[in-house]
């Protein structure tokens, strides 16, 4: 069922519009955005839709074609289900500064089912965004939802959601926030609402996609760039190849890796890795013990591969950036200890087969790899890649191809 339709079987009315937003999938840059790195994804062609009205009553109605029951709740009842201690206004570098984000062990429950935090959550950063009496004075709404974007996979269902939702209340309530601070919202939302310790690379690739082009950004700064990627014209694919491992048991995992990263920026004496070179990486393995010191290792070498891989497009073309797209998966697999059997069968069958990189996408332990593949050889390299699944054993992956896609938008 699409958005439009739920929204009238829950209303038994049109909805006033509906918007959309998209996945995204990450090209290169892993593990680098908490600690103020660089990444390059990419909007995606999946979307979540948001068909909304506003209503009269102060009041917040979600539905999603994933759950069986509307959620409903008061907008002044927000602030008590998401009891966050508000936070200092948020500088550009301030929403990243490691640590600062929520544990999930840290979040209080939400009193509202998981995924309506999300939605919700979106409202009440919302409502923060703009000053105190104008949030107070906003008017209620009904949210339905729908979504083609796989979730759990690593192509940010989360950021899709977040983004539908923000865009059409930025809309319905006259907001006139821009797509950056619109991220910032889904990001809150997601730290302190859900209480997912997420960066904020998501929600920017969602609101800044591009057909065509993935986003450069420096999670320092928030500066971002659109980089013309050029797959189109030259003929080139992006195959997504989904494992289907869940990665919701990685959140052990996450931590222990933005500790590492943490731990090894303090022995470096410095802010964060972003602070760190290539060069300094035979200072960082006399000061540190083994695992730490390959921590360090990844996410320094992956910030000079996100550089490269945009000089790389801008000055050779997409076909010159698959050695590091393979690169940055031995490091994610040797160095981080992200990848799973499944995600390695993925890269080496796909390469194996021609594509000319491939790596695995998102934060690790499950969900997809990504190949970079020429157009005709798309066939070969999918069953290549089924063939090598069936005979180690593993669920049959769900694999298709994504092109740089559009960001947010209004669709009716
Ligand atoms: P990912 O973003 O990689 O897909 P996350 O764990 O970050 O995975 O986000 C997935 C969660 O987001 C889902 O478990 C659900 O709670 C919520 N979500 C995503 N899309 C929808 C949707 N269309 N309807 C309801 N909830 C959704
Ligand atoms: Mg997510």
């Amino acid at each position: 069922m699409n958005a439009e339709n739920l929204f009238r079987r829950i209303t038994g009315r049109a909805p006033a519009g509906v918007w959309s937003a998209p996945g995204r999938v990450n090209l290169i840059g892993e593990h680098t955005d908490y600690n103020e790195g660089f990444v390059l994804p990419f909007a995606i062609p999946h979307r979540t839709s948001a068909a909304v009205r506003m209503r009269e009553d102060g009041r917040i109605r979600v539905a999603s074609t994933f759950a069986a029951e509307p959620v409903e709740v008061g907008l002044d009842e927000l602030d008590a289900l998401f009891p966050v201690t508000l936070r200092r206004a948020q500088g550009p570098g301030e929403a990243q500064g490691p640590g600062e984000a929520q544990g999930p062990g840290e979040a209080q429950g939400p009193a509202v089912p998981a995924w309506a935090a999300y939605p919700l959550g979106v409202a009440w950063a919302l409502r923060h965004a703009v000053d105190a009496r104008a949030g107070s004075a906003l008017p209620g709404v009904d949210i339905a939802i729908s979504s083609d974007v796989p979730v759990g996979a690593g192509l940010s269902s989360s950021a899709a959601i977040e983004g539908a939702v923000a865009v059409a209340l930025n809309e319905l309530w006259a907001l006139r926030l821009d797509p950056v601070a619109l991220a910032r919202a889904g990001r809150r939302a997601e730290n302190e609402a859900v209480g997912a310790p997420t960066g904020i690379m998501d929600q920017m690739a969602s609101m800044l996609g591009r057909a065509d082009a993935a986003t450069f950004l420096d999670c320092r700064t928030l500066e971002t760039r659109s980089i013309p990627t050029g797959f189109d014209a030259e003929g080139l694919e992006v195959l997504v190849i989904d494992t289907r491992v869940t990665h919701s048991h990685s959140s052990g995992g996450y931590r222990e890796r933005r500790e590492a990263c943490e731990r090894g920026a303090a022995l470096l004496g410095i802010r964060s890795l972003r602070d760190a070179t290539v060069d300094d990486l035979p200072r960082a393995a006399e000061l540190m013990d083994d695992v730490t010191f390959r921590r360090v290792r990844h996410v320094v070498t992956e910030n000079q591969r996100v550089l490269d891989t945009v000089a790389a497009l801008r000055t050779h073309g997409p076909r010159a950036i698959g050695d590091l797209l393979t690169a940055s998966h031995a490091s994610m697999r040797d160095d981080f200890e992200i990848s799973v059997p499944e995600l390695d069968t993925a890269v080496e069958s796909a390469l194996a087969a021609g594509a000319l990189g491939a790596r695995m996408t998102g934060g690790g332990f499950g969900g997809a790899a990504i190949a970079l593949v020429e157009r005709d050889a798309v066939e070969r390299v999918t069953d290549a890649v089924a063939a090598a699944f069936a005979a180690s054993g593993f669920t049959a992956p769900h694999q298709f191809t994504v092109a740089p896609s559009e960001g947010p938008r209004r669709d009716i």
